[in-house]
């Protein structure tokens, strides 16, 4: 039986560095990364962050797979 709680943003997903499915805190960052030098705008990129709550190791992916 799962207790869930739902203040916690919390995720149960493949660690890579655990090899388990592990608990993740899930969480949202903007980043502002540059673009390639024919475009000198910066663009700002949501990226979804997880943390691993075994072993702390991050990962992170752009959110707009455009
Ligand atoms: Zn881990």
């Amino acid at each position: 039986m799962a207790t869930t709680d739902d203040s916690f943003n919390g995720m149960t997903e493949h660690c890579t560095e655990c090899d388990l499915d592990t608990l993740h805190e899930v969480s949202v960052q903007i980043r502002t990364e540059s673009l390639k030098k024919e475009n000198a705008q910066f663009s700002r990129e949501p990226y979804r962050v997880a943390e691993c709550q075994q072993c702390g190791n991050r990962s992170s992916q752009r959110m707009n797979n455009a």
